[in-house]
C-alpha cells in the first residue's frame, strides 16, 4: 500500500521566527554579558506580555510546570485540591510536589473540562482550592467555579497552558480565578523554547514569587525563604520577544487550517471537533477531535494507527488519564467508576497535526485518510 505522505507530518512544529532576527537578538544578549537573572530581555518580554495578555501582574519562569508548582506554593495551599484527571501530568504533579492531595472530579462530556456541577460534592474541611485546566483552550465554567469557591472560601487556580491569548466573552481568560499559569514550551503557540508564566490578582504575590523562583534570596545579606531556581534566562526571553512578533500571523494561518479541517470533517459521521472557538476566543493551540466508535465504525486507536501507516503522526492527547497513575491508586476519587466521562474521553480523543505551515492540500489528504477508513468500515458492516 502506498503511503499518502512520503515525509512525516507531525502533530505540531515549533513557531520559529527568522533566524537572522534571533541571532541579532542573541548578539545583544552577548554584548550585554548578562545571560540570566532578570536582565533587559527578561524585563522587556515581561512588559510586552502584560500588554498582550492585558494583565497587571505577571511573573515568568523557566517552564510552566515550575510556574504552577511555585504558584501553588505562593498561595500557601494545604490539604486537598479539587482538580481534573483529564490533563497533562504536570498539573497534578505540581500538586504532588507541594504535598497537596488531588481530588479528582469528573469532566464535562462536551468541553472535556472539570465538570463544575460535580465539584461541590467533593469539598471537605481539608479542601483549600480548585485547580481547573482550560483544556485545548476551551474555557472552564469560570463563573460557576468562582461561585463555589466564594461560597466555601477556596482559591481558584487555572492551568492555562493551552489558553494563551484567549478570551471569554471578550475578557482575557487570565482575569478569572486567583491565578493562571501559561506554558511557553516549544510545542505551545507562544514559546520561549522552554518557559512559562503566572498571572494573578494579588499584588503581594509579586515579591513572593520573585523570591520563590530565585532561592529565596532577598538581597546580598538575606535569604528569607526556601525557594528554587526557576528563572527564565536572557536567551529564552529574547527568543520569546521574536516569537511574539510573528504570533498574530501564525494565528491567522492556523485559523485557515482549522477551517479546512472543519470543512472536510463535517461530513464524517462520528467525528466531533472539540476546538470550536474562533478568533480572539481561541488560542489556536490545538485542533482536536473526538471519535465516537459506535458511529464512526472504528476506534480512536484505529484512526491513530491508520494515520501512522500514512506517515501522519497525530497524538493521543491527553493519554493516559492522570487518575490512573500508579501513585494515586489509593485515592477514592481516582477510581475509574467515579470518572466515567474522563475514562471515555481518554479513549476517544485525538490531537491532529496543527500548525500554520500545514498546507491546505495536506489537511485535505489527512481528512481523506479518515474518510476512507470510515467508508471502508461502513461498506464492510453493510455486507
Ligand atoms: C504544556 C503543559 C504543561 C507544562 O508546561 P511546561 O512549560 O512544559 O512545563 C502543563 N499543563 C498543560 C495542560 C500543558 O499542556
Amino acid at each position: 500500500m502506498a503511503k499518502v505522505f512520503e515525509h512525516p507530518i507531525y502533530v505540531t512544529r515549533p513557531l520559529l521566527p527568522d533566524i537572522t532576527d534571533v541571532t541579532a537578538r542573541i548578539k545583544t544578549v552577548w554584548d550585554s554579558k548578562q545571560l540570566t537573572n532578570f536582565g533587559a530581555q527578561h524585563n522587556e518580554l515581561s512588559d510586552k506580555l502584560k500588554v498582550y495578555l492585558e494583565v497587571d501582574h505577571l511573573s515568568m519562569f523557566n517552564n510552566g510546570t515550575l510556574a504552577l508548582l511555585l504558584g501553588l506554593k505562593a498561595l500557601a495551599l494545604t490539604g486537598e485540591v479539587i482538580t481534573t484527571p483529564f490533563t497533562f501530568p504536570a498539573t497534578v504533579q505540581a500538586l504532588d510536589w507541594n504535598n497537596l492531595t488531588p481530588v479528582f472530579c469528573d469532566i464535562d462530556p462536551v468541553t472535556f473540562n472539570i465538570d463544575a456541577d460535580k465539584i461541590e460534592a467533593l469539598i471537605t474541611e481539608k479542601t483549600s482550592a480548585i485547580l481547573g485546566v482550560h483544556v485545548f483552550g476551551n474555557p472552564c465554567d469560570v463563573e460557576k467555579i468562582q461561585a463555589i469557591a466564594d461560597k466555601h472560601g477556596l482559591k481558584v487556580i487555572y492551568d492555562g497552558a493551552h489558553a494563551f491569548g484567549s478570551k471569554i466573552n471578550g475578557i482575557p481568560i487570565s482575569s478569572f480565578g486567583d491565578m493562571t499559569m501559561f506554558s511557553f514550551h516549544a510545542t505551545k503557540l507562544f514559546n520561549t523554547i522552554e518557559g512559562g508564566a503566572l498571572v494573578y490578582q494579588d499584588p503581594a504575590l509579586v515579591k513572593k514569587l520573585d523570591l520563590l523562583r530565585n532561592f529565596g534570596i532577598a538581597n546580598s545579606e538575606e535569604v528569607v525563604l526556601s525557594g528554587l531556581n526557576a528563572k527564565l534566562n536572557e536567551v529564552q526571553a529574547g527568543v520569546g520577544l521574536e516569537v511574539l512578533k510573528v504570533m498574530d500571523e501564525e494565528r491567522t494561518k492556523r485559523h485557515a487550517v482549522k477551517k479546512v479541517y472543519e470543512q472536510h470533517l463535517a461530513a464524517i459521521e462520528g467525528i466531533r471537533v472539540l476546538t470550536t472557538l474562533e478568533d480572539r476566543a481561541s488560542s489556536y493551540q490545538y485542533f482536536v477531535i473526538e471519535i465516537d466508535e459506535a458511529k464512526f465504525g472504528k476506534s480512536r486507536d484505529d484512526v491513530h494507527r491508520e494515520l501512522q501507516k500514512h506517515n501522519v503522526f497525530a497524538r493521543k492527547y491527553f493519554y493516559p488519564l492522570c487518575s490512573d497513575f500508579d501513585w494515586y491508586s489509593d485515592l477514592p476519587s481516582a477510581r475509574p467508576e467515579n470518572l466515567p466521562n474522563g475514562q471515555k474521553a481518554v479513549q476517544q480523543v485525538l490531537a491532529m497535526p496543527y500548525y500554520g505551515a500545514l498546507s491546505t492540500d495536506s489537511v485535505a489528504a489527512i481528512c481523506g485518510i479518515i474518510q476512507e477508513l470510515h467508508v471502508t468500515q461502513k461498506s464492510l458492516s453493510q455486507l
